[in-house]
């Protein structure tokens, strides 16, 4: 089976969720038949929601989707690191791989911080494939916090 990218559709989200004044990161379940099951953006502001990150609305969405509250075999693409929380729903939900783009050395909990993989207390650890499409990521993302300023 050959590999398809979903950084795409995720970048396609993080562009949707600056467009309604959310911080622009986009995040994509894919099914272990590569299928798209869901897609979110950040909807902090929108639903008065801290924990609305792209990554949680999206595995939300996929587990109502499937009936389950497990993944296992799906992946997930995420324009940006994500943060100690949604690395540990991304644990909880048994996701088998991890995709995401930029680096978030300020806010990140994989590559950084709480490097939450790495924790012992982790009982589920995805394969992490970073810095796909890194370079749009971080473009939408600077672009929308020098626009704040
Ligand atoms: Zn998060």
């Amino acid at each position: 089976m050959s590999f398809t990218s979903h950084m795409d559709t995720a970048l396609a989200e993080a562009r949707a969720a600056a467009l309604r004044g959310e911080v622009p990161v986009g995040a994509v379940v894919v099914s272990p038949g590569g299928e798209v099951i869901a897609r979110a953006g950040n909807r902090t502001r929108e639903l008065n929601d801290p924990t609305a990150h792209a990554e949680i609305l999206a595995i939300r969405a996929a587990c109502a989707a499937l009936g389950s509250e497990r993944l296992t075999g799906h992946d997930l693409y995420v324009s940006l690191e994500p943060c100690p929380m949604c690395a540990a729903a991304i644990s909880f939900a048994r996701i088998r791989r991890l995709y995401y783009g930029a680096a978030d050395p300020k806010s990140g909990g994989t590559a950084h911080g709480a490097r939450v993989f790495a924790h012992p207390q982790c009982h589920h650890v995805p394969e992490v494939y970073d810095g796909i499409g890194a370079a749009e990521a971080e473009r939408l993302l600077k672009a929308f916090f020098d626009q704040k300023r």
